[in-house]
């Protein structure tokens, strides 16, 4: 392949094109994401300058090293953190500078964040859990256990809704984190390394179903992972070094098309 044309490819990969299956519509955008930990000689840099859009309907994995700063990219994407200087825009809009309630929003039904480690509280049913998100934003017990019951059917998880939510496996916990994640309906999908603890069968399985509602919900999704496999069946995978997001080579991207290289 020549350069120019792997250029060409290596452009349409970065603008979410590979799959066909996005409208092209950018839901989620980083603009010069700085994050800085600490001050003086004890300054660390995070994120250099992290620049990435999601395009509606696209999957995406971000591939990095532990400590490589992923959980902190996507807790800036959630507005579960703030940035040292840049933006994230959702739907175009700008995230930063919304008042306390707006943001509440946002975290709450603009974004899904699912964790490695479950989060769910152990003495609740799976059910409560499910239905936590639903309850903070005001909708009645009934109606938020009803909404949250269906999701756990659709998790595969119909049978242990009643179950505290201590009493169920690794796999079944994410699962069910998931259900959580997605309860209030978001257009964004944010996982940090969902299958990180789990066993190689479980993790396939849970990333299938994260495959399977991200088709079915349409959602937009950024998946960081550690498993190269795994990443390789996204429609891109970006990769984080020395604070900035670089496309990465992974052989064939889902639609086919090889990736000759890297570029930031
Ligand atoms: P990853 O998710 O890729 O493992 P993280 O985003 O968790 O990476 O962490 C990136 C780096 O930032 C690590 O070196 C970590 O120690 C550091 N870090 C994370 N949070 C803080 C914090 N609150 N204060 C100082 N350093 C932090």
């Amino acid at each position: 392949m020549n350069d120019g044309k792997a250029a060409t490819m290596l452009t349409d990969a970065q603008e979410g094109r590979t799959s066909g299956r996005t409208s092209g519509r950018v839901v989620l955008e980083a603009r010069g994401l700085r994050k800085v930990y600490g001050s003086g000689s004890a300054q660390l840099t995070i994120l250099a300058d992290v620049n990435l859009q999601l395009a509606e309907g696209e999957m995406v994995a971000i591939v990095a090293p532990s400590g490589a700063g992923k959980s902190t990219l996507l807790h800036l994407l959630a507005a579960l953190d703030t940035p040292t200087s840049g933006t994230v825009y959702f739907d175009a809009k700008p995230i930063d500078g919304r008042a306390d309630a707006a943001l509440a929003e946002f975290r709450n039904r603009a974004v899904g964040f699912v964790w490695q480690r479950h989060h769910l509280l152990p003495d609740f049913t799976a059910a409560e859990n499910v239905a936590l998100p639903l309850l903070l934003r005001g909708t009645p017990l009934s109606q938020a256990l009803e909404t949250a019951r269906g999701w756990l059917k659709e998790v595969g998880l119909a049978e242990r809704a009643g179950n505290r939510a201590g009493e169920l496996s690794g796999g079944e916990q994410q699962r069910a984190a998931i259900a959580r994640a997605l309860v209030t309906g978001p257009a964004v999908l944010l996982a940090d390394e969902p299958t990180g603890d789990l066993d190689e069968q479980n993790a396939v399985a849970v990333f299938e179903l994260i495959e399977r509602l991200h088709r079915t919900h349409r959602l937009t999704s950024l998946i960081a992972t550690h498993n190269a496999a795994l990443a390789g069946r996204c429609d891109r995978v970006v990769g984080l070094e020395q604070g900035v997001l670089k496309l990465r080579s992974v052989g064939l991207t889902k639609g086919g098309t090889a990736l000759a290289g890297e570029k930031s």
